[in-house]
C-alpha cells in the first residue's frame, strides 16, 4: 500500500514541474506577474481567461486523485478504531509525510511538493471527506505552521525546520490560552530576554497535533506595556526544558486529532529561534489565521460533500422501506438535492476564496464567509444525513454519527462564527459608510 502511494510522487512532481513550465497561458498573464505590473492596469484580472471556480489545474487534480486513494485505502480502514481511540494512528502520520501532503506548499530545495495555495486546499477538502481528523492535523501543519516558516522565517530558520517540517515532523501553532480565545491578543504568556535569548513562561489551551508535534510556534508577550504590540512568535521543540504537556483534552468531535494544554516553565528559546520581527506576532498570526481559515472552509466542505455520499448511498442503494429504496420518496429526494446545492455553494465560496489569495488580491473577507457558511453547511447536512439513514445513522457502526459529531468544531477554531460574522460585517461596514 505505501509503496504503491509514494510510487505516485514522482509522477506527481514531474506532472507539477512540466506544468509550471508550460503555461497555457503568457507568463506576462500570470496572476502574479499582473499583479507585480498592476499598479498601471485597471484590475488584475484583466488579460486573464476565466475559468470555472472548481476547474483545477492538472497537477491539482492529480494531487486530488492520490489523496483520494490514500483516504481510501489508508484513512478509511482506520477511521472508527482512531475515533474510538482518541488517537491518531501513527501509520496515517507517516502516510501523510510520504505523500507529500505535509509541504504541500515547501518549495522543492526543501524537500516540499512544491504546489500552490490551492493544492492545499485541495488535499485538506479530499481528507475531511474520509477523516475530518486527519484533514485538520494536514490542515495546521500546512497552514499555519508551515507557512509562518516559508512567510517569516529567516533564511536559517528555513533551512533549520522546513525541511523537518516537509519530511518527518509535525508541527502546532500556539495562540490561545485559558484566558484568551476570541480575544487572542490577550495573551498572558511572557517572555523576558535573558543572554542570548528569550525565556517563556505561561500556558497555551486547546493546541491541535501537539500530542505528534515536534515544533512549536509559541505566542508570547516580550512588553505587555506595549499591549498586544509586544506579541512575539518563538519556534520551540518538545525536547526543549521547560516544555510540557499538561493534558490531552476529551472531545465531542475530532477526537482522533490531538486537542492539549501545554505548559511552559523557564522555557528557554535561544534568540535565533525569534520568528521574523519582535512584536510583529499578532501581524503574523492575523495574516496566517485569515488564509488558515480557507482551510477550514475546506475541512467543513469536505466533511459535509463525505457525510452527504456515505447517507445517499444507502438510501439509494440498501434501505428499502415501503417497497422502493428510501432515497426515491420524493421528500427525501428533494433534501438530498437541497442539501448537495448547499455544498456546493459552500465550495464556491472556499474555492473563490482560496483562487483570491492565490491572485494576491485581498482575501479576509472571502475567508470568513467561505469559513462560516461552509460550517453552517457541515453542521446542518450531516445532521440531515443522520435523520436519513434513520437507526443506521445513530449507531456507532458507520461513519454518520461521526460526521456530525465533527462538524460542530467548524463554528469555534480559528475565529467562531460571531467573529467570522464581526469580521464580514466591519469590512462592510466601512465599504458603505460615507
Ligand atoms: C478542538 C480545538 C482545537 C483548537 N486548536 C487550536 C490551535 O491549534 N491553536 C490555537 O491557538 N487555538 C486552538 N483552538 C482554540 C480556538 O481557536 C478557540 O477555542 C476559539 O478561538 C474560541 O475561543 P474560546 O474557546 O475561548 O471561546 P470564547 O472566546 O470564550 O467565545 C465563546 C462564545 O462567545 C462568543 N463571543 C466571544 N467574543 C465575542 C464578540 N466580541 N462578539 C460576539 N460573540 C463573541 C463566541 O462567538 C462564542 O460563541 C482550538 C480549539 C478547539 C476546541
Amino acid at each position: 500500500m505505501a509503496s504503491s502511494l509514494r510510487a505516485l510522487r514522482p509522477a506527481l512532481s514531474t506532472l507539477s514541474r512540466a506544468s509550471r513550465t508550460a503555461a497555457t497561458v503568457p507568463r506576462t498573464f500570470t496572476p502574479a506577474a499582473m499583479l507585480n505590473a498592476g499598479r498601471q492596469m485597471r484590475s488584475y484580472t484583466e488579460g486573464i481567461a476565466h475559468t470555472p471556480v472548481f476547474q483545477l489545474t492538472e497537477e491539482e487534480e492529480m494531487l486530488k486523485e492520490s489523496v483520494s486513494k490514500f483516504s481510501q485505502e489508508a484513512v478509511l480502514p482506520r477511521v472508527r478504531a482512531m475515533d474510538e481511540a482518541e488517537s491518531m494512528d501513527k501509520a496515517v502520520v507517516e502516510g501523510l509525510f510520504e505523500q507529500g501532503l505535509m509541504g504541500i506548499e515547501v518549495e522543492e530545495e526543501y524537500g516540499g511538493s512544491g504546489m500552490g495555495f490551492t493544492a492545499a486546499i485541495v488535499a485538506i477538502e479530499e481528507l475531511a471527506r474520509v477523516d475530518p481528523s486527519v484533514s485538520v492535523m494536514c490542515d495546521v501543519h500546512n497552514t499555519l505552521v508551515v507557512q509562518a516558516f516559508r512567510r517569516f522565517g529567516s533564511k536559517t530558520l528555513k533551512e533549520k525546520y522546513l525541511p523537518r517540517l516537509a519530511t518527518e515532523s509535525c508541527g502546532s501553532f500556539c495562540l490561545s490560552e485559558p484566558a484568551s480565545g476570541s480575544d487572542a491578543f490577550a495573551l498572558q504568556t511572557k517572555a523576558v530576554k535573558k543572554g542570548d535569548g528569550y525565556v517563556i513562561n505561561g500556558s497555551k489551551m486547546w493546541i491541535t497535533n501537539a500530542m505528534e508535534s515536534e515544533i512549536f510556534i509559541i505566542f508570547a508577550n516580550v512588553n505587555p506595556d506595549l499591549g498586544y504590540k509586544g506579541i512575539t512568535a518563538f519556534i520551540a521543540e518538545k525536547n526543549f526544558p521547560g516544555f510540557s504537556i499538561a493534558k490531552k483534552e476529551k472531545k465531542l468531535g475530532i477526537r482522533a486529532s490531538s486537542t492539549c494544554v501545554l505548559n511552559f516553565d523557564d522555557l528557554y528559546i535561544p534568540k535565533e529561534n525569534v520568528l521574523g520581527e519582535e512584536g510583529h506576532g499578532y501581524k503574523y498570526a492575523i495574516g496566517l489565521l485569515n488564509e488558515g481559515r480557507i482551510g477550514i472552509g475546506a475541512q467543513m466542505t469536505g466533511l459535509a460533500l463525505g457525510a452527504w455520499e456515505n447517507a445517499v448511498k444507502y438510501c439509494w442503494n440498501e434501505r428499502k422501506q415501503f417497497g422502493r429504496y428510501i432515497g426515491e420518496n420524493q421528500g427525501m429526494q428533494f433534501q438530498m438535492a437541497q442539501a448537495r446545492l448547499d455544498i456546493e455553494a459552500a465550495r464556491a465560496l472556499v474555492y473563490n476564496a482560496a483562487r483570491t489569495k492565490a491572485a494576491g488580491a485581498n482575501f479576509q473577507m472571502e475567508a470568513a464567509m467561505a469559513k462560516l457558511l461552509a460550517s453552517q453547511v457541515a453542521g446542518k447536512v450531516s445532521g440531515q444525513a443522520v435523520e436519513w439513514m434513520g437507526g443506521m445513522g445513530f449507531v456507532r457502526e458507520g461513519l454518520a454519527e461521526k460526521f456530525w459529531r465533527d462538524s460542530k468544531i467548524g463554528a469555534i477554531y480559528e475565529g467562531t462564527s460571531n467573529i467570522q460574522l464581526q469580521t464580514i460585517s466591519k469590512i462592510l461596514q466601512k465599504q458603505y459608510t460615507n
